[in-house]
């Protein structure tokens, strides 16, 4: 049966990531009328391979193979690339925002207090991510707990589902704003794919958009652009509002890993614990991965004899900071590493490797690159105003696409502050 829409609302959300259910939310708690339509789906989250593979393995839709074979992934779900990613938080650079008048001081005070937001327990940091930080430390490297977005009441350990998208509400989604947008009266619908924003007497109208199958206008004054680094773009481009290729940042990865005979595992919270090097740009952390990723790993670097080391394999994850460049188009999506970008991966692949090294691993290799945060693509300044507005009235975005410049950081809590600074001003109340 297809949801029952009105024909207008106070303000419609495109995109239910961090950022579209932070906007949302605030919006709802200040008694707007608010629609939020999301592309994917919203059942319950499962914990499983295929689900997560449904989500983000979808070529062209999740996931996106670049000209040099590297993977570019994204959730298409309620709660966006949130269902299936690590939960570490990273506060905002200040600095960044601040260089356009942004101040996001408010929002990450008030965020701290609502979310589930501390470096876990002891008891939660698996085997491996201790044997690593223990060796990273041994080589006075500053490898600290990173603050997790996890309900340590809720996790277990020996478990390795967030990745696949936590089943047992331990960890944080951006679904848990939407919940809570929707206890205040605001609309999900999912399934719903938004083909162009409507712009009448220059100001935005509504959207265009297809609801299972059928073709529906909505209106409202307020129309929010949360469709993601890939989604936003594309949306303003098809809307004939932007232009048809954007230049982004992804944030690159590698894994490096290596075996160790002592340890029988591969099943913890990855990123439990890491290095950020702001100045060159590059972030360590631990990274055990479910064992079908750990073998996609082995095998696209030709690592068949690693092939069934996982229980035993330490991995660090290498994450740079990459020049914007690249294009997004309206149905691909292509970025190769640039020169400075392969050097900072080389610095961060000699550091990992000495930590493996120390932790007394061998048969070290590392994978090929990835990436899973694309943003940086409408950017503050350019795209948008620093109110998060287009150049069309009445049209904002808010997603990791507003990033104004390159980031090396993970995304989610900025995203969340955007989206409350956004929902609050919107609704008059900042
Ligand atoms: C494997 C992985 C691990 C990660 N780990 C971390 C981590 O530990 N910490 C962290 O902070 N970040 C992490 N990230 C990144 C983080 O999750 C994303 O940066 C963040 O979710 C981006 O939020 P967003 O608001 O830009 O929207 P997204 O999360 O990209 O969501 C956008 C949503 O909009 C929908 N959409 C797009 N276009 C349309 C349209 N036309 N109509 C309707 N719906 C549309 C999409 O389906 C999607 O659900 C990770 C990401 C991945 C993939």
């Amino acid at each position: 049966m297809l949801p029952i829409v009105r024909p207008s609302y106070d303000a419609i959300v495109v995109g239910s990531g961090p950022g579209g259910a932070g906007t949302a939310r605030e919006l709802a708690r200040r008694g707007m009328r608010v629609l939020v339509l999301e592309q994917g789906r919203a059942d319950p989250l499962k914990g499983t391979v295929g689900q997560m593979a449904a989500m983000a393995a979808v070529p062209g839709k999740g996931a996106y193979l670049h000209r040099d074979a590297s993977l570019l992934v994204a959730g298409i779900t309620a709660g966006g690339s949130s269902a299936i990613n690590f939960a570490t938080a990273a506060p905002p650079p200040r600095a960044l925002f601040a260089r356009h008048g942004i101040d996001l001081a408010p929002a990450l005070a008030a965020l701290r207090a609502e979310l589930p937001m501390a470096p876990l327990p002891d008891d939660l940091i698996g085997p491996m991510a201790a044997r690593m930080m223990t060796a990273a430390r041994a080589l006075s490297l500053d490898w600290q707990k990173l603050e997790k977005m996890i309900r340590p009441a809720s996790c277990r350990s020996g478990c390795w589902r967030c990745v696949y998208g936590c089943p047992f509400g331990a960890k944080w989604t951006a679904r848990d704003f939407l919940d809570e947008a929707c206890r205040h009266g605001a609309q999900l619908v999912d399934r719903a794919r938004v083909l162009r924003v409507l712009v009448q007497d220059g100001r935005a109208a509504g959207v265009e958009v297809q609801i299972g199958g059928k073709l529906r206008t909505l209106s409202a004054p307020i129309v929010v652009s949360s469709g993601g680094g890939l989604g936003s773009p594309r949306l303003l481009h098809a809307s004939g509002l932007g232009p048809r290729e954007s230049s982004f940042f992804s944030d690159p990865v590698v894994a490096v890993m290596g075996s160790v005979d002592d340890i029988d595992g591969g099943a913890e919270v990855p990123m439990a614990a890491g290095l950020h090097l702001p100045e060159a740009g590059v972030a360590l952390a631990d990274l055990t991965l479910p064992q079908p990723m750990y073998q996609a790993f082995a095998l696209q670097v030709g690592r068949i004899d690693r092939l069934f080391a996982h229980r035993r394999t330490l991995s660090v994850m290498v994450k740079i900071r990459d020049a914007i460049g690249g294009r997004i188009g309206p149905r691909w999506a292509d970025k190769t590493l640039q020169e400075g970008d392969r050097k900072k991966l080389a610095h961060g692949v000699g550091m990992a490797q000495a930590i493996l090294r120390e932790a007394g691993a061998h048969h070290i290799f590392t994978s090929w690159h990835f990436a899973a945060h694309p943003g940086g693509s409408v950017r503050i300044g350019e795209g948008v105003d620093a109110g998060l507005q287009t150049r069309t009235p009445g049209l904002y975005v808010c997603d990791a696409s507003v990033i104004p410049g390159p980031w090396g950081l993970p995304p989610t809590l900025t995203l969340l502050c955007l989206g409350k600074r956004l929902g609050m001003r919107l609704a008059g109340v900042a």
